[in-house]
C-alpha cells in the first residue's frame, strides 16, 4: 500500500515509521528541503497549492491524508477528485477556522466555552460586554500551539490583545478555570468500525503541550462515556475515517470542547509504547481499509515534549523506561523537536518514577 501525506514534520514522520512493518510505504509532500519526514520516506518537494508536485504525490499514492490542518482545502478537494483522500476534506474544512469549527460542534450540541465572532472594533466592544472577563481573544484562522492568542482580563489588555490581532476575523471565547485538560483519540475505519483510546490529561505550557499523562486518572466511566459519545457525533456526521482528536477542558463535571485535530495528535505519541497499537498505525490501518488493532494501555504512561532542544541521547537513555524520540528537526526555541515517554505497571508506579530527581531533570519543568 503507497500512502501520500500532505506536510513532511514529526507527525509524518511517525507516521512513516509506523507504516514500514506494515509494509506500507510513504511519500510525503512538503516545501521544506530539511522536512524531518523526508529522512525516513519518500519526499516530493513542493508546495501545497504547486499541482505539478500535487500530480506526482497522485500517482506515488493508493491514498493520501494529512499531517496538519492549514493545507489548503482546495488542494484536499482537488486531491479527493483523483485518490481517496482520509480523513474527509469536510473535516479538514471545519478544523480551519475556529468559528466554522465552533457553529458545527454547537449543532452536534456538543458543549463548549462560551463565544463571538469579531470583524470590527465595535463588535469586539460588543464581545467584550457579553463575555465579560477573563476572556481570551483568537485568530479564527492559522492558530496552533498557543499561538495567534490572547488572554485578556482587564480593559488595558483588551487594548494590547486588539493592537495584536485587530484586523484579521477572531473570535473571542470565555476563559475556562478549568480543573484539567483532556483529550479523547478515536479512530474509524473505512467500514464504519470505531475504536477509543483511553482519555489523556494533558498539561501546556504557554499554549504548547509539555505533558500527557495516559489513561487520565479518576476520569470515572460517566465522563470518559460521555467524551466518547460526542467524539462519535463528530466521526458520524462527517462519516471520517482515520485518527481523530478532540481537545476538552473539564470543569467540575462539565466537559467542553476547545478543539478537534483531523489527524493524528501530539497528546496521542505516548500511544507508541504505551498502547497495544500505536495512533500513527491505526491511522494508516484506517485509511488503507484495514481492520483497527487495539487500543488497549500498556500500563501508565507519560510523554513530555522537547521543545526547543533534545538532551544528550545517553543522558536520557540511562533513565528506566525511558522511550525517546529525536525527530531530526534543526533545535530552534519554541521548536517541537522530540518526546520522551516513560512507561510504568500502574499509575502508581509512574507517579514514583516522574518524581524520582534523575527524570525530573530531564523534562525539563519551569
Ligand atoms: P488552543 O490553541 O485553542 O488549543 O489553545 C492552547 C491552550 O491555551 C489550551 O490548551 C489551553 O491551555 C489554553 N486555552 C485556550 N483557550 C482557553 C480558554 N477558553 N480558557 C482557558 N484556557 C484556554
Amino acid at each position: 500500500m503507497r500512502v501520500g501525506i500532505l506536510g513532511g514534520g514529526q507527525l509524518g514522520r511517525m507516521l512513516a515509521l509506523a507504516g514500514y512493518p506494515l509494509g506500507v510505504r510513504c511519500t510525503v509532500l512538503d516545501p521544506s528541503e530539511a522536512s524531518c519526514a523526508a529522512q525516513v520516506c519518500a519526499h516530493i518537494r513542493g508546495d501545497f497549492d504547486d499541482f505539478q508536485a500535487l500530480y506526482k504525490l497522485v500517482q506515488e499514492s493508493d491514498v493520501v491524508t494529512y499531517e496538519f490542518e492549514n493545507v489548503p482545502i482546495e488542494t484536499a478537494r482537488w486531491l479527493a477528485e483523483r485518490v481517496p483522500v482520509f480523513p474527509p476534506p469536510r473535516a479538514l474544512e471545519v478544523s480551519q477556522d475556529r468559528l466554522v469549527e465552533k457553529a458545527f460542534l454547537q449543532s452536534l450540541g456538543i458543549p463548549m466555552p462560551p463565544f463571538a465572532a469579531i470583524e470590527t472594533h465595535a463588535e469586539y466592544a460588543t464581545a467584550i460586554r457579553v463575555i465579560g472577563f477573563p476572556a481570551v481573544l483568537k485568530t479564527r484562522r492559522f492558530g496552533y500551539d498557543g499561538k495567534g492568542q490572547v488572554v485578556i482580563r482587564s480593559l488595558t489588555d483588551a487594548a494590547a490583545a486588539w493592537e495584536k490581532l485587530g484586523g484579521r476575523p477572531l473570535i473571542l471565547e470565555g476563559f475556562v478555570s478549568f480543573d484539567r485538560e483532556l483529550s479523547s483519540i478515536a479512530v474509524r475505519s473505512r467500514s464504519g468500525e470505531v475504536v477509543c483510546y483511553p482519555l489523556i490529561e494533558n498539561e501546556h505550557h504557554d499554549g504548547i503541550l509539555h505533558r500527557s499523562l495516559a489513561p487520565a486518572a479518576d476520569t470515572g466511566e460517566e465522563l470518559t462515556e460521555r467524551a466518547y459519545e460526542y467524539t462519535s457525533r463528530i466521526l458520524k456526521e462527517l462519516d471520517y475515517v482515520g485518527v481523530l482528536t478532540v481537545e476538552w477542558f473539564q470543569d467540575g463535571p462539565r466537559l467542553l470542547a476547545n478543539e478537534m485535530a483531523p489527524r493524528v495528535h501530539n497528546s496521542g505519541h505516548w500511544t507508541i509504547e504505551g498502547s497495544q497499537t500505536s495512533q500513527f498505525e491505526n491511522h494508516l490501518r484506517a485509511i488503507c481499509g484495514w481492520p483497527l488493532g487495539t487500543p488497549i494501555a500498556v500500563g501508565c504512561s507519560a510523554m513530555f515534549n522537547y521543545i526547543g532542544e533534545v538532551p544528550a541521547t545517553e543522558d536520557v537513555l540511562k533513565l528506566p523506561n525511558a522511550h525517546l524520540h529525536s525527530y531530526g528537526k534543526a533545535h530552534r526555541p519554541g521548536r517541537k523537536v522530540g518526546h520522551v515517554t516513560y512507561r510504568a505497571g500502574t499509575y502508581d508506579e509512574l507517579v514514583t518514577m516522574l518524581t524520582s530527581p534523575s527524570i525530573a531533570r530531564t523534562v525539563s519543568t519551569p
